[in-house]
């Protein structure tokens, strides 16, 4: 099973920024798991230049389902490609809230990344009424079923991030058990029921995404079902995210062990 560390810069990061890269570059030339910065479009790049030969990727945070036309202010996973990107992260709660983005929406998202040959990775995750309705593995289990719905993937192809919304920025993460029980479901629900037809569900990546730092990457990288993670805030200097790279490299089998 593949693991990843991605981070989401947001709507943060400038030049000056891409020191952070180079540091992050420098102290994890051979990180035994993914490691992948989705910057802002306008670092795209720029920061792509500065990870050639090494081994970080780069991502987008959101494309449009269309390649292109007159669609003012948003890009396409074409121009995601021309920039050097080879993910793109859809369906953060944060364009699910700010941009009114519906399942319908980041499903044809979905398919136009694939089409393009562009990892996506899909989040989901509940609010905190949902939670405390006790509504949390039916929240995430639609935003699964209908975001993927009748889309071919492939277990390289496709990413899921559990995000619960109440957890990003703010300090908050659910307890140990209640990541694994929605990374159980997860897996269970890929693994099974209408999107087992392409037979490819059991190997996709499920990250954790909400608060995540280097004090508690060790004890969520140790859950069962959880394969990396996608971090916000902590992402953005190279000390940080690299101290959850080198916690999820530590969990990864060492590649010159027989
Ligand atoms: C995110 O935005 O995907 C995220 C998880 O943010 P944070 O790590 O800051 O909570």
């Amino acid at each position: 099973m593949r693991k990843i560390a991605a981070g989401n810069w947001k709507m943060n990061g400038t030049a000056e920024d891409l020191d952070e890269i180079r540091k992050l570059i420098a102290a994890h030339p051979k990180p035994r798991c993914e490691m992948l910065i989705c910057p802002p479009a306008t670092l795209l790049s720029r920061l792509a230049d500065v990870a050639a030969g090494s081994a970080l990727m780069v991502g987008g945070q959101d494309c449009h389902p269309r390649l292109s036309g007159a669609h003012t202010g948003d890009i396409s996973a074409q121009m995601l490609r021309d920039a050097g990107a080879t993910h793109v992260i859809l369906g953060h709660s944060e364009r699910r809230q700010d941009h009114r983005e519906t399942d319908a929406m980041i499903r044809a998202k979905l398919e136009t990344a694939l089409d393009q040959k562009l990892v996506a990775i899909l989040c989901v995750g509940e609010t905190l009424a949902e939670r405390e309705a006790g509504k949390t593995l039916a929240v995430v289990g639609e935003q699964i079923r209908a975001g993927l719905q009748n889309l071919s993937y492939t277990i390289d192809s496709l990413i899921i991030a559990y995000e619960p919304v109440w957890a990003i920025g703010s300090g908050l993460t659910p307890t140990l058990e209640e990541i694994a029980e929605v990374h159980a479901f997860l897996r269970q629900t890929i693994r099974s029921g209408p999107l087992s037809s392409n037979g490819s569900g059991a190997g996709v990546a499920l990250l954790y995404g909400g608060s995540v730092k280097p004090s508690n990457a060790d004890a969520i990288f140790a859950l069962p079902d959880v394969n990396g993670a996608l971090v916000g805030g902590a992402s953005l200097r190279a000390s940080d995210f690299g101290a959850i790279v080198q916690s999820l490299s530590a969990s990864c089998p060492d590649p010159t062990m027989p």
